[in-house]
This record gives structure tokens, C-alpha cells and sequence, in this order.
């Protein structure tokens, strides 16, 4: 199989051939596409390696699902509807059944998210997935990490530490049952999109850990956030549990911020649509984040950090079996 037949037979059939929005999409030098009207268009990247984003005997079912749900979760943090995206895959080599694997993963949750793909590049080279997003927010609405306010709630839109409950049976070997799927499956909050738009002051998807990302929402300003940990869903005898929830990575869960008076609101579009969320803290003036509750006193204050790609030398998914090769 050469380069144009493995596009033709597995990644056309991810376009949308009835799809006005494309005016041309995979087969050319590039895609041409009609953006809509009085909208700005939001644009994400992110790229998942084999042996650090997962682990290297993954099913490519799973890294086809992970590749755009990391993505589409960005979408969801700007309050972006997802439209179009691309993608670069490394491959060491063009194998069939591999391909339907990763395809499948990748339509199951394109079809779900209603998003099309708009071309690509494969080449041949260690296990890599390089997938970036286009998605469309009213002009001016986008949501941003930046406009978090003193007295605003802290929301996180599901429960926290289940990824990193999923790894850790991983690194068991356990391949099979529910615990894994948060972490194999992971889902983007796209249902909360139109609400982050009509509420959130600031919102940012958790991917490498609450008290990483939630930083992240308090940076450069002079801003801090206190955190109750009896808020988090946790069992409060469970410490690993609670420590998983604060700096767990690949949870995809939303964490945004709302002002105290539109609270009330929040709550009744939450309970109409039937969504979780938790209001786990809030801002305060002043930097740092300090958490609240009994366990508060157990928790390693040199583990007030989250997942940095650079700073921490092992790659997360670190005692995974290396597939036979
Ligand atoms: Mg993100």
C-alpha cells in the first residue's frame, strides 16, 4: 500500500463530502474552507507520542481517539464549535489492520463532535499523531485563561483522577474494564461549550493536573485560588484518590471560572441539560493556591505542581510494557 492509496482508503472517508464549509478539502497542495460568518475562528495543536502521551501497547483504536479528543478538548476550553482539522501521522510502517484501528477511533468521536477532516501528511517514522483543530466562537466570545476575578467560583465540569486511576491499573497490567477507560477514552467537555460562553469568566481543560492547570488560570496576575478538598468528590480517608484528583493528568475535565451573582443561573442550565460540575473553590487576591479540609494538613506541599513536559524527566506513562518489536 503507497501513500495515496492509505489516503484514499482510510482518511478520505474522514471528510464530509455534503459539507458546504469545504470548498476543497483532502487531494490538494491545501484545504479551502469557508469560515462563518461574524464568527472568529479558534486553532489548537497538539501532538501525542508513543511512551509519553500513551503507552507504546495502546490499541490504535485508542490513539486515534486520543489524538483529536485532546484537541477537541482545547476547542472546548475557548468555548469553540468545532469545525475542521488535519492530521500529521509518524507511522513505522503502513500496516492495514493498524490503520482501521486508529481510523475507527478517530470517526467514532469526529462523527460524535461533528468535525471533518481537511487533509494531512503520512510519513514513515516512529509512532507519532500531530492533530490540529479549527473551530468557530462568535465574534468576540472566545473564553481565555485570563479573565478569572477576585470572589468567582471555581468549577471543574467532572470528577477529577479517574485518568490517572486508569494508568495506574495500566501499570498494573490490567487491560481490560471501566477503570481504563477514562484514561484510554478520555472525553471532551464539548456539551459545556455553549454554556462556558454565557458564563465563564476563564476556563482551561485539565490535562496535566488541577493544580498544574488551574495555575495556569492564575498566572502573571495577582490572583490565587483556595480549594476545598471536600468539594473535589474524593473519599476523604483515600489520600492517593485525593492526590490523584489534584495532580492526575488526562482527565479532560474543564475547569472554569464563574462570578458569584451568575452562579444561580449556572445552576439551573446545569440541572436542565443534566451535566456534572463541581464548584470545588474560588479566586482570591494573592498569589498561590491553597487547599481547605482535614486532609489538607497530608498533602506534600512540594507536590503543588502538576505535569510539565520538561521539567519532569519521566515521561508519564513510564512503567508501561515496551510492545515486541
Ligand atoms: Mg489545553
Amino acid at each position: 500500500m503507497d501513500e495515496f492509496q492509505l489516503i484514499d482508503r482510510f482518511f478520505k472517508p474522514l471528510s464530509r463530502p455534503a459539507d458546504a464549509s469545504v470548498r476543497l478539502g483532502i487531494g490538494d497542495d491545501g484545504a479551502v474552507l469557508v469560515p462563518p460568518s461574524g464568527c472568529d475562528l479558534v486553532m489548537a495543536t497538539d501532538t501525542v507520542l508513543s511512551g509519553v502521551h500513551f503507552p507504546t501497547d495502546c490499541s490504535p483504536r485508542a490513539i486515534g481517539h486520543r489524538a483529536l479528543a485532546v484537541n477537541l478538548s482545547d476547542l472546548a476550553a475557548m468555548a469553540a464549535d468545532p469545525l475542521w482539522y488535519t492530521l500529521a501521522l509518524s507511522l513505522p510502517s503502513a500496516s492495514a489492520r493498524w490503520l482501521r484501528g486508529f481510523t475507527q477511533g478517530l470517526s467514532t468521536l469526529s462523527a460524535e463532535a461533528g468535525i471533518a477532516l481537511v487533509g494531512g501528511d503520512t510519513v514513515r517514522g516512529p509512532l507519532a499523531v500531530t492533530v490540529t483543530v479549527v473551530g468557530c466562537v462568535p465574534r468576540g466570545q472566545a473564553v481565555t485563561r485570563t479573565g478569572g476575578r477576585p470572589g468567582d467560583w471555581v468549577c471543574v465540569t467532572g470528577a477529577l483522577g479517574r485518568a490517572a486511576a486508569g494508568l495506574a491499573a495500566w501499570r498494573r497490567g490490567q487491560r481490560r474494564g471501566a477503570t481504563l477507560v477514562p484514561f484510554l477514552y478520555p472525553h471532551p467537555a464539548l456539551e459545556w461549550i455553549p454554556l462556558l460562553r454565557d458564563f465563564a469568566h476563564s476556563a482551561i481543560d485539565i490535562s496535566d493536573g488541577l493544580i498544574q492547570d488551574l495555575g495556569h488560570l492564575l498566572e502573571n496576575r495577582p490572583l490565587g485560588a483556595e480549594i476545598r478538598l471536600d468539594r473535589l468528590g474524593c473519599d476523604p480517608e483515600d489520600l492517593e484518590g485525593l492526590e490523584r484528583a489534584l495532580w492526575g493528568g488526562d482527565d479532560y475535565v474543564l475547569c472554569f471560572t464563574v462570578g458569584s451573582r451568575q452562579w444561580p443561573a449556572l445552576q439551573r442550565r446545569i440541572r436542565s441539560r443534566n451535566l456534572e460540575c463541581r464548584a470545588i473553590g474560588r479566586i482570591v487576591p494573592g498569589p498561590g493556591i491553597r487547599c481547605q479540609g482535614v486532609m489538607a494538613r497530608r498533602i506534600h506541599p512540594i507536590r503543588m505542581q502538576g505535569y510539565d513536559h520538561f521539567r519532569n524527566k519521566v515521561p508519564r506513562a513510564r512503567h508501561v510494557r515496551p510492545s515486541p518489536r
